[in-house]
């Protein structure tokens, strides 16, 4: 179904209730964790075509969008005013604020802006009975349960949202954006722990390594090192007047842990190159192996060289290549698990090392997704992080939503009903 406006999406869901027939929502379809699998649900809703942006209030900084607005479309149509979305997916000129707000993405920059919860202020829900509720509104404070923050990464299980108000922020004064090239992704990933000890919370902390480098090298040519264990990409901002102090506190820590040069860039056109090769390296990857699978977890900060190094013990016990490119700053990682689907011994070793990858995070303190969500990739791992009890107390909390669960079935929690087996990596089905 591909209904053009909020209230047409109203209808069609009073219509599946009344028959009782399950739904799967979705917006772009760029979600890394299978959330859009239908899986026992046989309709599929798309917001892609909700996509007006009803009000800019500039004087209060917030915007109201129907849920399938594009994430970068909100940037660009306020940018004349001097202010931004931050949430910055690196998937946003194609995914969905419906999609953002399901997963509760994140980004580069949400190191220091925080992720989408932070900056919804309301939401309109489709519940699966058909009834429009609004939740939160335009003011910051609010009494009551934050019932906004409870619907912000449900994974579409709670109904389908079809307007949000969004927090705007004011554009920087300045930026100061560089690259600084370690020998050894231990050496960046010790820097980045540095950086943030010192006080700096930096917009953006980065880093690719060697695999990575090489690929995004090959396929946009803006001059990385491809001889460099590791790079961390680092963006300053706010006022003009303090940022050259900052960089240079930040390019004394990369140095004292041995990076061999910070290279600053000279102006928009070189912050956007290095923006663009990091943004777009997943694209990049193709030219490395004909499949690759994408994992997601978090460790703590500090953690993060401990992390690198399971990673790597992994690709080593399972003969594997993977490449890592994520966001350091926040302990988000995003391990790349090069195969070739045609080969069936090779994607059982990837689908192991991501498992054992996922263990890893949650023995480091961690958790078995960074912003990606659980979808079905993940539902077997919910019980290294939660109870019986935990899980039961979730689900009764969905029941307030979905007392029937049609909205987005089987996803999230284990289910005694319905087995989603993996075969080959991102390739589920229903069984
Ligand atoms: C190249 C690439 C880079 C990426 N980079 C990032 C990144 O930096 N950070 C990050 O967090 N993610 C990233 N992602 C993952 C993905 O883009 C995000 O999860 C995004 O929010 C999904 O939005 P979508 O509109 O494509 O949603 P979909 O994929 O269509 O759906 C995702 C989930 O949201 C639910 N959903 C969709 N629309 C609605 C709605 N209107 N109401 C209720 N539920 C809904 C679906 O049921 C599903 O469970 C990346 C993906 C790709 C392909």
């Amino acid at each position: 179904m591909l209904p053009r406006t909020p209230e047409e999406t109203a209808a069609v869901v009073r219509a599946l209730a009344a028959e009782g027939v399950a739904f799967v929502p979705r917006g772009a379809g760029t979600g890394l964790s299978g959330g859009t699998l239908p899986v026992g649900a046989p309709v599929m809703v798309c917001t892609s075509r909700l996509q007006a942006i009803e009000a800019i209030d500039v004087a209060n900084r917030r915007v109201v969008v129907q849920a399938g607005v594009v994430n970068a479309w909100i940037s660009a149509a306020v940018r004349g005013h001097g202010l931004h979305y931050a949430p910055d997916p690196s998937s946003q000129p194609a995914c969905t604020i419906g999609g953002n707000v399901a997963e509760n993405s994140g980004g580069p920059h949400t190191l220091k802006y925080g992720v989408t919860t932070n900056h919804v202020l309301g939401l309109e829900l489709v519940l699966p009975s058909g009834e429009v509720v609004r939740l939160g509104g335009a003011v910051e404070e609010r009494v009551g349960y934050d019932l906004v923050g409870l619907a912000v990464g449900a994974e579409g299980t709670f109904g389908l949202v079809t307007r949000a108000t969004l927090r705007l922020v004011r554009n920087p004064e300045g930026y100061r954006t560089a690259l600084a090239v370690f020998d050894s992704v231990e050496a960046a990933s010790e820097a980045v722990s540095d950086v943030i000890a010192a006080g700096i919370v930096p917009a953006a902390l980065e880093m690719m390594d060697r695999l990575i480098i090489g690929a995004v090298e090959a396929a946009y040519r803006i001059g990385l090192p491809t001889d460099a264990g590791a790079v961390l990409l680092v963006e300053l901002d706010g006022p003009a007047a303090g940022l050259d102090g900052l960089l240079a506190e930040v390019d004394a820590v990369c140095r004292r842990r041995g990076a061999r040069e910070v290279r600053v860039a000279r102006d928009d056109a070189e912050r956007a190159a290095l923006w663009k090769a990091r943004k777009r390296a997943l694209g990049a990857v193709g030219r490395l192996a004909p499949s690759y699978c994408t994992q997601d977890g978090v460790v703590p900060r500090t953690k993060v060289p401990d992390i690198l190094r399971a990673i790597a013990a992994a690709a080593e016990r399972h003969r594997l290549r993977i490449g890592n490119v994520f966001h350091a700053g926040d302990g988000n990682i995003h391990p790349i698990l090069l195969f070739d689907e045609r080969n069936a011994d090779e994607c059982a070793r990837v689908l192991a090392a991501g498992r054992e990858i996922l263990e890893a995070c949650v023995a480091l303190g961690g958790s078995v997704t960074g912003e990606h969500g659980i979808g079905v990739e993940k539902i077997a791992q919910m019980p290294l992080l939660f109870s019986p009890d935990d899980l039961l107390a979730m689900t009764r909390l969905r029941a307030v939503f979905d007392p029937e669960q049609r909205a987005n079935p089987h996803k999230v929690f284990p289910d005694a009903k319905v087995c989603v087996e993996t075969r080959t990596p991102r390739r589920q089905v229903p069984v």
